[in-house]
């Protein structure tokens, strides 16, 4: 652990498996500012909420927002991971960014709404 990280007890889990990888999952200090060697597909300076690493198989998630928000960042970084996975991050049609950031949201509202159906989904 290094000085831009701090230990997590933010309640999220420490690791996620995508697809075949599994993820460390990092919660860093705000501001937690974009520099092009961590974040190379970020603009430099940028307060970032959240990041992937998809070579080293890493998400940072940022400390000292609702949790809420935390969550909501959890689940985009995942779907980063899940892009990666199925290869869209590599489709030159597709602006991954702009589709996870319009998916994210109401996905988390569509899971809090139907718990039944999360669960019949994770134990079908
Ligand atoms: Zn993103």
């Amino acid at each position: 652990m290094n000085t831009k990280t701090k230990k997590n007890t933010s309640g999220i889990p420490d690791d996620v498996i995508i697809g075949p990888y599994t993820y460390n999952v990092v919660i860093r200090k705000r501001p937690f500012v974009a520099n092009e060697k961590e974040h190379p597909k970020e603009t430099a300076g940028t307060d970032l909420l959240g990041y992937t690493d998809t070579a080293s198989h890493r998400i940072d998630i940022a400390e000292g927002v609702p949790p809420a928000a935390m969550a909501d960042t959890l689940l985009h970084e995942i779907l980063h991971g899940v892009c990666d996975v199925v290869g869209m991050c590599e489709s030159e049609d597709v602006n991954e960014e702009k589709v996870i950031r319009m998916i994210t949201p109401t996905l988390i509202d569509v899971f809090r709404r139907n718990p039944k159906v999360v669960e019949y989904i994770l134990t079908a």
